[in-house]
């Protein structure tokens, strides 16, 4: 690979489009690391408050989290994926959004997801090398902690490349909140997030599902992942919001909410749509600044249990292409990424993805 180039679109800073630069391939793959060619990226949410400037991140970086690729070299060592399967060079691949130590104090405790080493793709900084770490390039360096797992053929790369961030983190969320069959549950957000989730309580025979979005095309998309009520927040009051969900649980309220809208000023609604024993698990508040207007007293009176989850476990991106397998011509996930640009218009693929017609955006090498 010694005098192999990759390009990589570059974002430096607040309000300057993103640039494409060329970048020298590793000399030497390291123990256990790998490297990949880039086969598809989609540009998340979190993609989006970066360009924004809703969130740091150390600048220049490569971003883009949401990949699959083909293994190009492997590291000593690296053999299994994290089902087991054995990998070679040209296998079809999507990772783990991050790199874990495996010895840290979080690692050890079964939360690999808070590596106090940890290293996230599309998160670090492209000074350095191995320089390429984010999707938006024509190659991407796996450092040794990632977990790889081979794609099963029946999915498609367009259905393949968000799971390793918007799935696994939805299926994190189901399993921490332990969603129960026969419960209900609000879903606050209609965004990739709160319609995975949608299909995944479903198949965990949730009794009825509610989510609530302002667009209405996301609510509609929404309706056909298997949502049983649809509330948009642009044409209720939240109030009214309560007390069309109570109407619909006999007056008691939601078992389960989770909010994956990112926006803090719903999670009052939640807690008064809950019902007494209740449970609430807060994904979606990325941003610094996420303030909460909510009364303690209801916590304490209506005995609600409260959590947060961020990324997931590798475990989950392993259950999220099983349950792909199982269910992607079930529900509309072919639908999802709206448009595809290749990397050399990333601006114009940017744009498409901040008007939020579509789902996902893609971005093809
Ligand atoms: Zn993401
Ligand atoms: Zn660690």
């Amino acid at each position: 690979m010694t005098g192999e180039k990759s390009k990589a679109a570059i974002f430096s800073e607040v309000g300057k489009a993103l640039e494409i630069r060329e970048f020298n391939l590793p000399d030497k793959i390291e123990k256990g690391a790998a490297l990949c060619k880039v086969t598809m990226s989609t540009i998340c949410g979190s993609d989006l408050h970066t360009i924004n400037g809703r969130r740091n991140e150390p600048l220049p970086l490569i971003l883009g989290h949401e990949i699959i690729g083909t293994i190009v070299a492997l590291g000593e060592g690296l053999e299994y994926d994290g089902l087991g399967n054995k990998l070679a060079i040209g296998d079809r691949v999507t990772w783990t959004i991050m790199a874990s130590c495996g010895n840290c104090y979080y690692c050890r405790n079964g939360l690999p997801q808070k590596c106090e080493k940890l290293a996230k793709y599309g998160h670090t900084c492209s000074t350095q090398p191995p320089h390429l770490t984010g999707g938006y390039a024509e190659y991407i360096y796996l450092f040794s902690g990632t977990v790889i797992y081979k794609i099963p053929e029946s999915i498609s790369d367009e259905i393949a490349t968000p799971a390793n961030c918007a799935l696994s983190t939805s299926i994190n969320a189901v399993e921490t909140i332990g969603l129960q069959e026969g419960e209900t549950v609000l879903i606050q957000g209609a965004g990739l997030l709160g319609l995975n989730l949608v299909a995944l309580a479903v198949e965990a025979g949730a009794k009825k599902v509610f989510i609530t979005d302002v667009m209405q095309s996301r609510l509609d998309l929404a309706k056909r992942f298997g949502a049983h009520v649809c509330l948009n927040l642009k044409d209720l009051s939240p109030d009214e919001v309560v007390s069309q969900i109570r109407a619909h649980t006999g007056g008691y309220g939601a078992d389960v909410a989770i909010e994956v809208c990112g926006v803090s000023k719903v999670v009052p609604q939640a807690v008064q749509a809950l019902r007494i024993g209740g449970r609430y698990l807060v994904a979606g508040l990325v941003t610094p600044g996420s303030n909460l207007d909510i009364d303690g007293n209801q916590l304490t009176r209506k005995y609600l249990t409260v959590k947060g989850i961020h990324n997931y476990h590798p475990k989950h991106l392993g259950m999220a292409l099983k349950f792909l397998e199982k269910y992607s011509g079930k529900y509309p996930f072919g639908e999802l990424v709206g448009k595809v640009f290749p990397l050399s218009q990333i601006n114009e693929a940017i744009k498409e993805a901040s008007s939020g017609e579509f789902v996902r955006v893609g971005v093809r090498t």
